[in-house]
């Protein structure tokens, strides 16, 4: 057994970051603590502090390899909970520019769990470990720190209980897994520090979400119906089939143009997606609930790794750090790649360090970040510097899609880096560069656009935000 970094890490947040965060420092604490303000333990299902749990969520293929990894036979209880699964490009079907995909095997895996089934059976392997322990319904309050403030020493909350009773819980490591809302940027602040700078990029993203009973199957064996919103149409959706014979449909809408959740709007929304099989098989579907609404204003940065004094024991990992457009799915594989840096830093016996780990995730978040912003700059009311690679970079996408509806091979391709499993530089591989110009002149246009009202312009985006 390996040698112990130290006795108690400190998770805070129990979300999909905060449980892979606990999974790897349970190999190198004697005790690990998460701490949530949501009931954690015997809940299932969706919960108040994971609103966008609510809305569709698919985990990108190396995400994936990582939980795979992390927790060996999770996909067979996957299975065993009748969530479905099959090849990330084979078995969903994508349209971008209206355009369908050309379906290829990939080899890689894509689970269709909704976000709190996933969740729910990673925390219950979490919470099997014998190390780990959940302390629920706890509402995190303030790091405590050394007097000369140099070392984070815990944290004090107080239980969301009928005596709110406030306590301190020291550890020798607290990580900061609360999400977007997280408040290690101020407490750096109040203890002295500087905070992060912030990248922002407005893109005005609602998704609404309704489930339904469908009439008829418009998968015909598929896991998922998923229209890309473009500039040409910046309306998409995400249509997953789940078990029990439901349909989730996520409508995602940018720049202020939101779908709304009641019913009659909403079926007008999914009318003017790219393509018409979405709204032709909910028409007349039963609808099994009220729609719910997310907004997401911007996507995120904070710039930690620019930091050059930061206490010890305090690290950041998943949206705390960066929060992306949903659209692109990373979020939760660029969590649990966090997590396996972390693992790295762990597995040399000592404490992390801050400013290494923090260096070495945003190298991680780099290639997610320059994917995402990438394409929401190819969106012209979105705000930001359109260098000459941005530019050159979805004039070539742009083709690449074009001939993937043609060559499985460029939707596999895609599909590889789209899932952060090869970097962005395999599709600028001649061989593939030949293929997608070969391809794309051979692809008609798309369909022609359903009328969309005119998108209103979010909004500026401050200097140094994006690429
Ligand atoms: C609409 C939408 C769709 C998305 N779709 C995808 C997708 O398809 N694929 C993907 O990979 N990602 C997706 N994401 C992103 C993904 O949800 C997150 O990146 C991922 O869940 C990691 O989040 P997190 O664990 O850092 O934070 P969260 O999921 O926000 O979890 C934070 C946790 O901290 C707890 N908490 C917060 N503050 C406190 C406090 N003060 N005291 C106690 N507890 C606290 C909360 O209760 C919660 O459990 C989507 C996001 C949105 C908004």
């Amino acid at each position: 057994m390996r040698a112990l970094v130290g006795d108690r890490a400190v998770v805070l947040g129990g979300g999909m970051a905060g449980l892979v965060a606990a999974r790897v420092l349970a190999d190198a604490y004697a005790r690990v603590l998460i701490v949530d303000r949501d009931r954690l333990i015997g809940a299932s299902g969706p919960r108040r502090g994971v609103p966008h749990g609510r809305h569709a969520h698919a985990l990108l293929a190396r995400g994936q390899q990582i939980l795979d990894e992390l927790f060996p036979g999770l996909k067979s209880d996957l299975d065993a909970a009748g969530v479905p699964a099959g090849d990330l490009a084979d078995d969903l079907r994508w349209y971008f520019n209206g355009r369908r995909l050309r379906q290829a095997p990939t080899g890689l895996l894509s689970v269709s769990a909704t976000r709190p089934v996933l969740e729910d059976h990673v925390r219950a392997r979490v919470a099997a470990l014998p190390n780990v322990t959940v302390a629920d319904r706890c509402d995190i309050l303030a790091l405590t720190t050394t007097p000369g403030r140099d070392r984070v020493t815990g944290v004090r909350v107080r239980r969301n209980d009928e005596d709110g009773a406030e306590e301190v819980i020291e550890a020798d490591l607290v990580v900061d897994a609360t999400g977007r809302g997280s408040r290690t940027p101020a407490w750096l602040e109040e203890l002295g520090y500087r905070r992060p700078e912030e990248d922002r990029v407005k893109v005005g993203l609602a998704y609404t979400t309704r489930h339904f009973r469908l009439r008829s199957d418009p998968y015909d064996g598929d896991l998922s119906i998923n229209p890309v919103a473009s500039p040409a149409n910046p309306r998409g959706a995400f249509f997953p089939k789940l078990p029990g014979g439901v349909s989730q449909l996520s409508l995602t809408g940018m720049l202020g143009d939101h779908a709304p959740a009641e019913l009659e709007g909403f079926l007008a929304f999914a009318r003017s997606l790219p393509i018409p099989e979405i709204y032709e098989a909910i028409r007349d579907a039963e609808p099994l609930d009220e729609g719910v609404t997310f907004r997401f204003p911007a996507s995120v940065r904070h710039r930690y790794e620019r930091l050059t004094r930061f206490p010890e024991g305090l690290l950041v990992l998943g949206d705390g750090v960066c929060s992306f457009n949903p659209v692109y799915g990373q979020g939760m594989t660029v969590a649990a790649m966090e997590a396996m840096t972390l693992r790295e830093h762990l597995a040399s016996g000592r404490p992390p360090l801050a400013r290494r780990y923090f260096r070495d995730i945003s190298r991680i978040i780099d290639v997610a970040w320059d994917i995402a912003v990438g394409g929401d700059l190819n969106f012209p009311g979105v705000e930001g510097p359109r260098t000459l690679k941005v530019r050159l970079g979805n004039a070539y996408m742009s083709r690449l899609h074009a001939a993937a509806a043609n060559d499985g091979g460029v939707t596999a391709a895609f599909m590889r880096v789209a899932g952060l499993v090869d970097p962005p530089g395999a599709l600028m591989r001649p061989g593939m560069v030949w293929r997608v110009l070969r391809n794309a002149g051979r692809t008609p246009a798309g369909p022609e656009v359903p009328e969309v009202p005119e998108v209103r312009k979010y909004g500026a985006v401050p200097a140094g935000s994006g690429d």
